[in-house]
């Protein structure tokens, strides 16, 4: 499947489709490639400005998607056509819907303990026959890294969900993928908390309205510092575009 990758400072994302992101990745879990896929909104953008391995990992992934209202805006604003927006959330459900008739397994890995459990509840509740083959919450010691990828492994998933936040899930994922052999990674921030209810997605209107971002800003108080990732962004992408 081809489709066009739009650089945005430095970030290569890719412009597709929900639907095309979707068979994307199944064809990566087909073809057991190792894949790492990552999700970047305007934030994850930003941090890679400065973080150099965040920038390496994210120009080497094996798929970006452009998850959030400032990064289609970027790929606009810059001059290209970027149908949608792919957020990390919404590609995880409809994987999750699509495996139990493709008889894709799932690894669950982070987030606070009991959060990862709820979600395989949730996932089973709404996704009848799916096989979320194992947990296990993201807080741990590089003691523990060793037991964590020996679980991962045994359980035999075919899709890996990382939610440690940006960038440890990214870095993460890419110093242990070889080790994993999972068909594909995903670093998907805090897709676990709102599947178990822990963390609420903005309202569909306020998505639609482009809004997320400020929903959850206003949400998650420890959230708000990060707010001013956005205009730095949008300075940023125009500025580029300028030179
Ligand atoms: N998290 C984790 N281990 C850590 C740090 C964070 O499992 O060492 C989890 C945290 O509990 C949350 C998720 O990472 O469920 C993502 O956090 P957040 O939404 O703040 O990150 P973002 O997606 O914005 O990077």
């Amino acid at each position: 499947m081809a489709y066009p990758i739009v650089n945005i400072l430095n970030v290569p994302v890719a412009a597709l489709t929900m639907s095309e992101a979707v068979s994307k990745v199944q064809q990566f879990i087909d073809d057991k490639k190792n894949a790492l896929i990552a999700t970047a909104n305007a934030e994850m953008i930003m941090n890679a400005q400065h973080d150099e391995e965040l920038c390496e990992i994210l120009q080497s992934a094996d798929l970006v998607v452009p998850d959030g209202a400032g990064t289609v805006w970027a790929a606009h604003h810059l001059g290209y056509a970027m149908p949608e927006r792919v957020a990390g959330y919404d590609l995880v459900q409809e994987l999750l819907k699509a495996a139990p008739e493709r008889g894709d397994r799932v690894f669950f890995f982070g987030s606070a303990p009991g959060i990862a459990e709820a979600a395989k509840k949730k996932a089973e509740a709404l996704y009848p026959g799916v096989q979320i083959v194992g947990v296990r919450n993201g807080y741990f010691t590089s003691d523990d890294e060793a037991g964590i990828i020996e679980e991962i492994r045994a359980a035999e998933p075919d899709i890996l969900l990382a939610a440690l936040g940006v960038p440890k899930q990214e870095k993460w994922l890419r110093r242990y993928r070889k080790e994993l052999r999972v068909p594909v990674s995903i670093g998907v921030g805090g897709t676990l908390d709102v599947m178990a209810g822990n963390v609420r997605r903005a309202p569909k209107w306020m998505q639609k309205a482009k809004l997320e971002w400020l929903f959850r800003g206003l949400l998650q108080p420890k959230r708000a510092g990060r707010l001013v990732a956005l205009p730095k962004f949008v300075l940023r992408v125009h500025r580029s575009k300028k030179k």
